[in-house]
């Protein structure tokens, strides 16, 4: 099977993504792009992850042809294929749902950097893309106005996304926005949380960049 590494890591983070509770029913969309041929490896629209094989994954190329798969890509294709055209640095892109978040998202409401959490994965406080509709490839260009070097905004009414040097990462993005969200809810209902300092913040994500883990 083309890329059957790439397909089986993109359905695992689409398995967690219901596992952490970011997506309900089939909301949201994986992918991962492969280094060497620049397909990507998209989710299928609309279809329940959890009937899903490997096989069901979709490979498109980089100009958003279909390569090899038996389902419609996601909406969102065009969006993600956006997005690994303008942070190369990338391999995995994930879209979820994921409440906490949405909830910023629905009031247009930018996450302010309170806790490690968000400093490690996001990279600082989480930036709102405008509104625009699905499946009119105007996701890609709006997250792109805000993300920077960031790995995660939320897209205003809409919901997160969340970019990564793996299909993983991704989902580690996404997993941790998701709590640093919840947390930072929960701290505003007792008070004003405290935002970290720049200087903190990058620290505390270079650490995650560099330093923790296995693989440093
Ligand atoms: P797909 O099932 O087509 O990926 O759409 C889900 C979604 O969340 C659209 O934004
Ligand atoms: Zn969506």
């Amino acid at each position: 099977m083309l890329l059957e590494n790439l397909r089986k890591e993109v359905l695992t983070a689409a398995l967690q993504l219901i596992r952490y509770g970011l997506v309900t029913l089939t909301g949201g969309n994986v992918s991962g792009r492969d280094e060497q041929t620049g397909y990507i490896a998209i989710t299928p629209s609309g279809m329940d992850y959890e009937q899903l094989s490997p096989s069901d994954i979709v490979i498109i190329d980089g100009a958003g042809n279909m390569v090899d798969g038996k389902w419609k890509a996601s909406v969102d294709t065009k969006d993600h294929l956006y997005i690994y055209r303008q942070r190369p640095d990338i391999r995995g892109i994930i879209h979820t749902h994921s409440p906490y978040a949405c909830s910023f998202a629905m009031l247009h409401r930018e996450i302010p950097c309170c806790s490690t959490t968000l400093a490690n994965e996001v990279g600082g406080s989480v930036p709102v893309a405008r509104y625009t509709p699905v499946a009119e490839a105007a996701i890609g260009p709006a997250v792109m106005e805000v993300l920077g070097d960031k790995n995660a905004c939320l897209l205003a009414n809409h919901g997160v996304i969340a970019v990564g040097h793996s299909v993983r990462h991704a989902l580690v993005a996404a997993v941790m926005l998701e709590d640093g969200a919840k947390v930072y809810h929960l701290a505003s209902l007792k008070g004003a949380p405290v935002q970290l300092p720049p200087e903190e913040i990058e620290k505390a994500r270079n650490v995650f960049l560099y330093t923790y883990g296995q693989n440093s």
